[in-house]
């Protein structure tokens, strides 16, 4: 195994990370901003490196900075956690460069699946269904009014090189689709500087269901069953559950199966998701993440995996100790994003947090980096922490999320705890019948009141 692995990341997700290298006996480097030098993330790494400014471009995504601490260290590997520089191909391939592993998949399917309009066609061929849409990207609107019609209204714009539910517009009607082509290609140059844009079939009423993927060096990929992730505001997940209350266990090995052939034939490595929309049944493939997800741990509460472990050992050229028929799913589990915003407007609300204290007791997870006395930076994002809850049911584990919800005292700024206090009382939810256009009708219909 490796000695020492450098944590190219911030926050919950770089303590999450520590927390696993430090349980396989591996030391630590953690790099900082300079708005970072107390945080907490630093404190519990074995050895720190100042890599750069406040802003993110000048530090958590500064390559250079990156690659010379762990020169200066000594670290082996590099873990980027996500967002930040975990799917970007460049970092990957110039970390192997330097003689360091990455601690991710190969840069050609970073690469790959970065693109959405290319993962959509590869995903195709290796026998995943896809949400009807162009084939390829629209680049004249008179072509894309044509298969417009042709897949039928209404229909999503999509950034090619999207990401956060950016860059993605609704058009119900032709006279709407100039206006969404326009609208959605401005905001993709904006946020990723391409304004490649296609077209999908928007789904009225889908759930968001994603599959979870572990692959090793050798040939063998698990998959770790689903995630359901419908609760949404702004196209990005709010709340996450696993298993789904959609999914029996048949249609759950179906689409297993058909995610770790795909994957089997296209030789991926490391974690990954595979993103679905599931409506009526079937499975639309929208989009891969090829790195560690937020919303991992709900699968860590259910299989009993611990995926940063898996990782390491994977990306250090281990093989997958057990077998698909081995992995189980017991119980169920929820998570909410806590996140430093008004819990009605969503206005970010960074500042000094005067006390914090979490929930805990029996299937109660907090995965945060934030303590009593802590001041949130207004530079990086707003996910402050995130609860975790376990039960031995879906019933079990809302009864337990009501009461860790009430034990949260976070102090001195907005959180969105109490739109989860909300939430769980909800009958909708309480059923767990509700899809990914639920929370924004929530949202309004309560805003009204
Ligand atoms: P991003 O990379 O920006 O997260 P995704 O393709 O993963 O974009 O989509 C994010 C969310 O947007 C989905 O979970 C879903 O709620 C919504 N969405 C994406 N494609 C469609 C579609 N064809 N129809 C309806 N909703 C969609």
């Amino acid at each position: 195994m490796f000695d020492k692995v450098l944590i190219a990341n911030r926050g919950e997700i770089a303590l999450r990370i520590n927390r696993a290298c430090h349980e396989m006996g591996i030391s630590t480097v953690a790099i900082h901003s300079t708005a970072d030098a107390n945080a907490m993330h630093v404190r519990m790494a074995d050895e720190s490196v100042c890599v750069g400014p406040a802003p993110a471009s000048g530090s958590y995504l500064n390559i250079p900075s990156i690659i010379a601490a762990c020169e200066i260290t000594n670290a082996q590997a590099v873990h980027p956690g996500y967002g930040f520089l975990s799917e970007n191909a460049k970092f990957a391939e110039i970390v192997e460069e330097h003689g360091l592993i990455f601690i991710g998949p190969r840069p050609e399917h970073i690469r790959l699946m970065g693109d959405k309009i290319e993962a959509k066609r590869a995903v195709k061929r290796l026998g995943i269904p896809c949400v009807p849409g162009s084939d390829g990207a629209v680049t004249d609107d008179g072509e894309a009014k044509r298969i417009a019609g042709a897949i039928g209204y209404p229909v999503l714009v999509k950034a090619s090189a999207g990401g956060g539910g950016r860059g993605m517009k609704v058009a119900r009607s032709e006279a709407e689709l100039s206006v969404a082509l326009q609208t959605a290609r401005t905001e993709a140059k904006a946020a990723f500087g391409n304004d490649e844009v296609y077209l999908e079939k928007y789904l009225e009423l889908p759930r968001h269901i994603e599959i979870q993927v572990l692959a090793d060096s050798h040939g063998d990929v698990v998959h770790l069953g689903e995630r359901d992730c419908s609760l949404q505001r702004r196209h990005q997940k709010v709340w996450e559950e696993a298993p789904s209350p959609a999914l029996n266990a048949a249609t759950r090995e179906r689409i297993g199966g058909v995610v770790t052939r795909a994957l089997t034939e296209l030789g991926y490595l490391g974690v990954g998701t595979v993103e679905f929309l599931y409506e009526n049944g079937e499975f639309y493939f929208i989009e891969m993440n090829t790195r560690l997800q937020v919303e991992h741990p709900v699968t860590e509460m259910i299989t009993g995996l611990d995926l940063v472990r898996e990782q390491l050992r994977v990306a250090h050229g281990g093989s997958i100790d057990f077998e698909q028929e081995d992995v189980t799913f017991a119980g169920h589990a929820i998570e909410c994003r806590i996140n430093a915003e008004n819990a009605r407007t969503f206005r970010p609300s960074p500042g000094l947090i005067k006390d914090f204290h979490t929930p805990g007791g029996l299937g109660v997870r907090v995965d945060s980096a934030a303590y009593s006395g802590y001041r949130i930076p207004p530079h990086y994002d707003s996910l402050i922490g995130k609860l975790i809850v376990h039960g031995k049911n879906r019933t079990e584990c809302l009864m337990r999320l009501r009461r860790s919800l009430g034990e949260f005292v976070i102090d001195g700024i907005d959180t969105t705890v109490p739109l989860f206090q909300a939430l769980v009382n909800e009958p909708d939810i309480i059923n767990g019948s509700y899809n990914i256009h639920w929370l924004e009708k929530y949202l309004a219909r309560t805003a009204e009141a």
